[in-house]
């Protein structure tokens, strides 16, 4: 391997993390399909169109407050200014209005001002008697008047396509006129855990087996309104099996989600089946820790992401790059997350070697705010439920080897 590689015992196998995420992001290529959509269903799933504003915002000139609409010609010199009630206006109304020269009109915060107001006084300044009302400040024109247009006019942009359609954008949608709108269709993904030790959480344990947390982990990381999941369960470490559940995951989804079997030992089959159901590998191993043993690539229109069947290394190397691929191929924009600065409350004891994440606990701040960072235990196996303890994963950086307490690391939070 040329340039990028990181070095371990065989530096030249390895890709580092940012290698291997370039790769990843470049060979999950948008499924670009789309379809159009009632607006209450697009909560959630990921915009395929630019948008521009239907409407001018606000639609026409309209009240800032609760008070009276004038006319600041029929004003006299002051100091003390009385003018009749001609009328109210309130939200919802249309805004035609004949109101008689020299008379206020009682308007109420949205009400549509009449063309020929051009200012509004709020209650507070006003003194109100059978008469009508009096005040002492002349107003200016224009005065809390929101004037059509001033926020947005019609046709201006107001959402790229690839966000994430959550409660922001669907309200930004909805005040600029949209009804429906164009969103990518559903990727569909595909699950399946490997590893004939595996049972199901409430299942008696017999000897040799564990509980599958993978399954579960990958059913909350992949539970969202623009995915289609369709989840295989575990499957046992049987090679004509595992190659049947693969290649039917691979004629019939965007995208394959393993854990398991991915590493150099005997009972890991995937890499191997997935190049004889035609697949084409693109990265086998990546410097990482945890994670060494990850696997990406294609078949056909398939992408497929083996991750390693150690829970924290497989939520690791989700959390660092599948994740990503699998936001790129769903049509998001890809807007990787950036490491907040933090500290450590302790030393850090390391060999140099591979970029490390490691996960950690936030202790308290500095004076000015600094997260101070706690270490989880190096060893991970078995560590996933501490994993629900921790606050974010710590970035060590490859050529990085003991740290005195106190040293800056970066970390990302949960
Ligand atoms: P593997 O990558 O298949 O060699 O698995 C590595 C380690 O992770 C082994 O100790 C497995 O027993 C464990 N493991 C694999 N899959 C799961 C799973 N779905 N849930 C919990 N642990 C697992
Ligand atoms: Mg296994």
């Amino acid at each position: 391997m040329a340039d990028g590689c990181a070095c371990d015992r065989h530096a030249h196998m390895y890709l580092t993390v940012s290698e291997a995420l370039t790769r990843g992001l470049s060979v999950a290529d948008p499924i670009g399909e789309t379809e159009t959509v009632p607006l209450i269903d697009a909560i959630g799933r990921v915009l395929a169109e630019d948008c521009t504003s239907k409407v001018d915002m606000p639609a026409f000139d309209n009240s800032a407050m609760d008070g009276y609409a004038v006319r600041t010609a029929d004003l006299g010199k002051g100091p003390l200014f009385d003018l009749s009630v001609g009328g109210r206006i309130a939200a919802g109304d249309s805004g035609a209005y004949d109101a008689p020269a020299g008379s206020a009109l009682r308007i109420f915060t949205g009400a549509p001002v009449p063309a020929d107001f051009d200012a509004v006084l709020m209650q507070e300044d006003c003194e109100v008697s059978n008469d009508g009302i009096r005040f002492t400040r002349r107003p200016k024109p224009g005065q809390h008047i929101r004037r059509a247009g001033e926020d947005l006019k019609a046709g201006a942009p107001i959402l790229r396509r690839g966000c994430e359609i959550t409660a922001r954008e669907v309200a930004a949608l909805a005040s600029a006129g949209y009804g429906e709108v164009t969103v990518y269709r559903k990727l569909k993904v595909t699950i399946f855990s490997t590893g004939s030790e595996l049972r199901q959480p409430g299942e008696e344990l017999g000897p040799g087996q564990i509980y599958n947390s993978n399954r579960f982990m990958l059913r909350a990381l992949l539970d969202k309104p623009w995915i289609d999941l369709t989840d295989k369960g575990p499957v046992e470490d049987d090679p004509a099996r595992l190659e049947q559940v693969l290649r039917d995951a691979c004629d019939s989804a965007d995208l394959i989600v393993t854990t398991g079997g991915v590493s150099v030992g005997d009972e890991d089959h995937m890499p191997r089946l997935f190049a004889k159901i035609g697949g084409k590998t693109d990265v086998m191993k990546v410097a990482m820790k945890p994670g060494k043993p990850i696997m990406f690539g294609r078949r056909g229109d398939a992408l497929y992401v083996g991750l390693p069947g150690n829970p924290v290394s497989a939520f690791v190397t989700w959390q660092i790059i599948g994740s990503h691929m699998m936001a790129r191929r769903a049509g998001l924009h890809h807007a990787p997350q950036i490491p907040e600065p933090a500290i450590l409350a302790e030393p850090l004891d390391r060999r140099a070697g591979r970029q490390e994440y490691r996960p950690v606990m936030i202790e308290g701040t500095t004076p000015d705010g600094t997260p101070r960072l706690r270490l989880m235990a190096e060893s991970y196996s078995g560590r996933v439920a501490l994993l629900a303890q921790a606050d974010g994963l710590a970035i060590i950086s490859a050529d990085t080897g003991d740290l005195p307490k106190g040293h800056a690391l970066p970390f990302l939070r949960f």
